[in-house]
């Protein structure tokens, strides 16, 4: 199974892109539990606009939508998530410029550059209920896949039940990093947020791959 970066490419973005346009009064009713509501506004924007660049163009390559969203991200909605998904987005981007297909290979490289991308700006790990509650399990699984010989669509099904795993993880946690650690215990019982854009996001990735 392989999945090829020319004029289809795109499709990746845009299946992200509508992941997030419809969840994001989800996204951010979760965001208000214990934030300030704004997640799913945040990312929406976000979204709606890199949809607004990418339909003005005939055809778009996977390295190309994806830095037009990362720069996006960065640059129109501020928040926490913005330089952190910007960073994904854009290092994500450069980890497949000038490739023609993604392989299993391909796409242990491009989830690494993501994950590598949010480490240079945060320091959350797992256990502090955010994003990195699904990121970090999500690409340590896939790799051991890939690692112990699993075929591509197997090592992708796996990251997408540690991705589902780990964003239902930080249910249970309490924040340590970003606006929810001033609630205390007080953050223990809802799910977060970014975890769960982060999620959407992975499912919405892999799905488009494995179709
Ligand atoms: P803001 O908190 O500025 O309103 P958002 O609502 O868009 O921004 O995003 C909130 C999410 O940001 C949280 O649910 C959490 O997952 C994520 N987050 C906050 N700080 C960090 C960090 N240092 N590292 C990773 N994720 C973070
Ligand atoms: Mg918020
Ligand atoms: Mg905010």
């Amino acid at each position: 199974m392989e999945y090829f970066l020319n004029s289809s490419g795109g499709r990746i973005v845009y299946s992200i892109i509508e992941a997030i346009q419809d969840n994001k009064e989800y996204l951010s009713e979760i965001d208000g539990a214990i934030g300030d509501g704004d997640h799913g506004i945040n990312m929406n924007k976000g979204v709606t606009m890199t949809k607004e660049k990418l339909d003005e163009q005939d055809e778009v390559d996977l390295a190309t939508a994806l830095k037009t969203l990362g720069f996006t991200v960065v640059s129109k909605i501020g928040g926490s998530m913005g330089p952190l998904y910007g960073n994904f987005f854009l290092e994500m981007s450069k980890a497949i410029n000038g490739r023609e297909k993604i392989d299993k290979k391909v796409f242990s490289d491009m989830l690494n550059a993501a994950l590598e991308g949010v480490k240079a700006l945060g320091d959350a790990k797992v256990g502090d209920k955010t994003m990195m509650d699904t990121l970090i399990p999500a690409v340590k699984t896939y790799d051991k896949a890939i690692e112990g010989g699993k075929g591509f669509k197997e090592a992708l099904e796996e990251m997408q039940v540690a991705a589902e795993k780990g964003k239902e993880s930080t249910k249970d946690l309490v924040a340590k990093v970003g606006r929810a650690a001033r609630l205390g215990e007080r953050s223990r019982g809802v799910l977060d947020a970014g975890a769960t854009s982060c999620n959407l996001i992975l499912q919405a990735m892999a799905n488009t791959i494995r179709d």
